[in-house]
């Protein structure tokens, strides 16, 4: 069975979200740790996360995805961003341990100019700093566009950042599909080729999750504009391989594309017609 979802909104709590997973016929999905800017997270109700915890094991769900909030950039220049990045992300695993065995993942960062080297040090810095012996959470690596300054837009990046991190056992990788069109991986001709370099750079063992989206844009334009499923420069043809492929074919899908809970579900519908 296909492992797929959507992003939910955590604003009505973690039992709501795994009740409007269900109604949308998926089997997991993903969630912003906090205000995706940023700020506080809201206070943990114990009783809201059973309920959750209850819904994805009556269903057999794949593992969720919480997503760090986008203001986090671990390689800033500044050491007060710096710090937020290490606040938020201490404590986001921090109350990750009351909903074990799940996915945490970020966007290494941008590193404003001071280098893609020195960017790649700060990040391996954070989570040298976050993560802990005995966590129960994988640390997923997303995978950039190349937007700016970013850094994690090649391969080559994201295993540099792995092999700096002392605990890379709690680490993986999120193969966001419009990221790497956007920065020049050929997924719609070249699909076998790309996870081949994969492999070879990062170790396909290391990829865990799926961001399922079309792009707005071309090959290589370094954009990150997410687009419909089938509505875009990948198409439809291309994400249905990206579903079946044998590597892949396993891991969970999240669709990040601009829809409400309502299109998320039409994607959810046709995405499961197309896999085989
Ligand atoms: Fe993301
Ligand atoms: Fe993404
Ligand atoms: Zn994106």
């Amino acid at each position: 069975m296909l492992k797929i979802g959507s992003h939910l909104s955590v604003a009505k709590g973690f039992t709501a979200m795994g009740k409007q997973a269900l109604k949308m016929d998926a089997n997991t999905f993903q969630f912003f740790t906090r205000n995706p800017r940023g700020g506080k997270a809201k206070d943990i109700d114990i009783k809201d996360i059973e309920g959750l915890i209850k819904i994805t094991k009556d269903n057999n769900f794949a593992p969720l995805l919480a997503h760090a909030p986008y203001t986090l950039n671990p390689a800033a220049e500044k050491e007060e961003t710096r710090r937020f990045a290490f606040e938020a992300m201490s404590d986001d695993l921090k109350r990750m341990e009351l909903l074990p065995d799940n996915y945490y993942n970020f966007h290494p960062g941008s590193h404003v100019g001071q280098g893609t080297e020195k960017g790649i040090e700060l990040i391996s810095e954070l989570l040298n700093s976050v993560l802990f012996e005995g966590m129960k959470t994988t640390v997923l690596l997303e995978t950039m566009a190349g937007k700016g300054t970013e850094v994690g837009r090649s391969f080559e990046e994201i295993a540099e950042i792995i092999s700096k991190t002392d605990l890379d056992k709690y680490l993986g990788v999120t193969l966001d599909t419009c990221h790497v069109f956007d920065a020049g991986y050929d997924i719609v001709n070249s699909l076998d080729k790309v996870l081949e370099e994969f492999d070879r750079i990062i170790g396909i063992k290391r990829l865990k999750a799926i961001h399922l989206n079309d792009s707005m844009n071309t090959l290589g334009c370094h954009k990150d504009r997410h687009q419909c499923i089938g509505k875009g420069g990948i198409g439809l043809e291309a994400l249905a391989a990206v579903i079946n492929h044998p590597l892949l074919r396993e891991l969970p899908f999240y669709l990040e594309t601009p829809l409400d809970e309502g299109g998320h579900a039409q994607e959810i519908k046709l995405l499961r017609s197309l896999y085989k």
